[in-house]
């Protein structure tokens, strides 16, 4: 029998999916998948619920509901100073990974080149490496680099002045650039997000994504908004038509809602996540675990090369963790393509109080039968 698409079968099931079926097979605490203990706003979920209800529940415009769109355009506006043009500008998707997925469709082509962040230690290395670097990662070939800023799984924030260099590099190379901007609210203390296509030169060669699920805590609803020029936004507009057309209208409706939440409620994110971040990094602290700087998202890096038995790797050491201390977190090395880092893993903190105590008793427990 022929075979079905060999790069896709390839592939294992994701990190995040195997991780959390391991969780659920040994009860253990889950600090690996990304996702919120918090069950979302009862506002947004009732809007969502009366939607169903009383709305119109055939298939919405193919760009998405006009309140949402709109919505999107005034966050773009109240935020970011930046004037989208809603009819035109924005498309909704079905969760930033469509979001991503249409970006690649509608921009690419055979043979061209994209750029890609693997996670930058910036305090391991000295600044000027990474942009050594990534300067040499242009070439006349590349069309497109993807941004992840604050970034998942570092917890990087991405600075003015390193936007500025990377905004150089696009426009002398007449590239695009998709920034995957998810975790927009989510940042701590005197860090600021800036969307890279607020940067001179950049608002027409920026693809910006936002996700509903970030925002408003709500990861299972799949609602994801890209701002984008027409020129970029068309080709990748047909790419959405073809992958899933609409999203459903009751959570465009509801997360339309959200988007019109007064400035309080994006600008307590930060804050309320920088404290479980705070309880968290107050535990590892205790074992004596070293962290690399978190400034933003729902993750911190843990170094825990210390516990690693000889020979043993990241992944090997999440699995030994979630059978032997009941713990689930996840290896670095998921997201490296080469040259992996075997000594970090990413933990989790958009989490209740007792479940970031939970995890720290097992971890705690479980460090003091580990030989010294
Ligand atoms: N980008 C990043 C960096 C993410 O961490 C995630 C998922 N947490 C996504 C995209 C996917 O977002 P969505 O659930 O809206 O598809
Ligand atoms: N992005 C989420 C994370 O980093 C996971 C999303 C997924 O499971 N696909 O944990």
């Amino acid at each position: 029998m022929k075979a079905g698409n060999a790069t896709l079968s390839g592939y294992g099931t994701t990190i995040f999916e195997a991780m959390s079926a391991l969780a659920r097979e040994h009860t253990a605490v889950n600090l690996g998948q990304g996702f919120p203990d918090d069950r979302g706003r009862l506002d947004l979920r009732r809007a969502a619920a009366d939607y169903v209800i009383d709305g119109h529940n055939q298939y919405p415009p193919m760009m998405g509901l006009a309140a949402l769109r709109q919505a999107v355009a005034a966050h773009n506006r109240r935020f970011y100073g930046l004037d989208v043009d809603w009819q035109t500008e924005v498309l909704v998707t079905s969760g930033a990974t469509e979001a991503l997925l249409d970006g690649f469709l509608g921009l690419l082509e055979a043979g061209d080149e994209v750029v890609l962040f693997e996670p930058v230690y910036d305090t391991y290395v000295p600044v000027i490496r990474p942009r050594d670097e990534l300067a040499a990662a242009f070439s006349p070939r590349t069309k497109l680099v993807v941004l992840n800023s604050p970034m998942n799984p570092a917890g990087k924030v991405f600075s003015r002045d390193e936007l500025a260099f990377l905004a150089e590099l696009i426009a002398r190379h007449d590239a695009f650039a998709i920034c995957d901007e998810v975790y927009e609210h989510l940042v701590f203390g005197d860090a600021r997000h800036i969307p890279l296509m607020t940067l001179p030169g950049m608002r027409d060669r920026t693809l910006r994504i936002g996700s509903a699920g970030k925002t408003f805590s709500i990861t299972g609803w799949k609602v994801g908004y890209i701002t984008a020029q027409p020129h970029m936004l068309r080709p990748i507009t047909k790419a959405h038509q073809f992958v899933t057309f609409t999203t459903p209208p009751n959570l465009q409706h509801a997360v339309a809602v959200g988007l019109g939440l007064d400035d309080a409620y994006f600008q307590g994110l930060g804050p309320a996540l920088a404290r479980s971040r705070d309880r968290l990094l107050a535990g590892l602290a205790a074992l004596g675990v070293p962290v690399l700087t978190c400034d933003g998202t729902y993750f911190v890096v843990l170094d825990v090369s210390r516990w690693l038995r000889p020979d043993e790797d990241d992944i090997a050491f999440c699995r030994r963790l979630v059978i032997d201390a009941g713990l689930v977190l996840i290896p670095m090395s998921a997201f490296y393509e080469t040259a992996p880092p075997r000594h970090l893993v990413r933990a989790c903190f958009c989490k209740d109080d007792a479940t970031i105590d939970a995890a720290l008793q097992r971890l705690a427990a479980w460090a003091a039968r580990q030989p010294a």
